[in-house]
């Protein structure tokens, strides 16, 4: 993973986000795959344990800010319609001091202006060392990035916290979408979600729609963004035309 950080061997796809009253793709999600040379193209699920354990990960994240802030800026010079990139922010990048700093430069670096970049934790990270959560979402909306909460409901958070950091939006995780037609836990769930996000003032997005009926369901439980195969896969940069 070391070599293939230094060999240029990890790269982004971009999953487009659909806001369905307009039909309108909102933004994309960077997410990271690395090009292995002889075990093909692999997922964080295949190496995201390693980067963890191994401490790379604070590097590989930075790389991935980076890499997606400068896209998103390459696609605005190209002249394509703007939109928001959001990137997966992991606890050992999120809770590193000079956090803010590093997000703040990294944007000037790249010429982005922070209303395009979204950062997206998970509640478990939000809600360790809360105090310092609190204040570092604030100084980050400050600057005017959005922040979301993503596989909400899989993890622990403190009700009264959540409304106290400074969030956008929750991301509903696509567990429960996967069940929500088949059990009937998953829809009670997925509708108290996203009855908490309205009442929170926040938007809310389903992750991992696949079918027209996961789609259906959610549109009835007043969910308005999505995103998933249904949509689109994660696809290559160049292929920036069809988001
Ligand atoms: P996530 O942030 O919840 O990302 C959504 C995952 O759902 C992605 O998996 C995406 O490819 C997958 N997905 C999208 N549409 C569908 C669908 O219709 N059905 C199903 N079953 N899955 C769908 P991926 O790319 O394998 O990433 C897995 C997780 O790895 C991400 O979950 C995120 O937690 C983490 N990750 C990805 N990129 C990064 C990164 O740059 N940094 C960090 N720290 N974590 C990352
Ligand atoms: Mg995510
Ligand atoms: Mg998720």
């Amino acid at each position: 993973l070391r070599k293939a950080c230094d060999n240029g061997e990890l790269l982004l796809y971009y999953q487009p986000r659909i806001r369905l009253s307009d039909r309108r793709t909102t933004g994309v999600e960077a997410l990271l795959r690395w090009q292995h040379p002889s075990r093909g193209l692999l997922t964080p699920a295949d190496f995201m344990p390693v980067a963890i354990e191994s401490g790379l990960i604070r590097t590989i994240d930075q790389w991935v800010l980076k890499a997606a802030c400068g896209q998103n800026k390459a696609w605005q010079d190209q002249g394509l319609p703007s939109i928001r990139v959001s990137v997966n922010i992991s606890q050992s990048l999120f809770h590193y001091h000079g956090f803010v700093d590093l997000v703040r430069q990294t944007l000037a670096d790249s010429g982005l202006p922070a209303g395009y970049l979204e950062l997206e934790l998970t509640e478990t990270i939000a809600m360790a060392n809360v105090d310092t959560s609190i204040r570092k979402l604030s100084e980050l909306t400050a600057i005017g990035i959005q922040l979301s909460i993503d596989d909400f409901g899989t993890g622990y958070s403190s009700l009264s916290y959540l409304q106290r950091l400074s969030l956008n939006m929750v991301k509903i995780d696509q567990s429960f979408v996967g069940e929500i037609e088949t059990n009937e836990g998953c829809a009670f769930i997925t509708k108290a979600i996203i009855s908490m996000a309205h009442s929170l003032n926040l938007f809310v997005l389903a992750e991992g729609v696949e079918t027209r009926e996961q789609l259906d369901v959610l549109l009835g439980l007043g969910c308005e963004r999505f995103q998933g195969s249904l949509f689109s896969p994660p696809l290559l940069p160049d292929r920036a035309d069809e988001i």
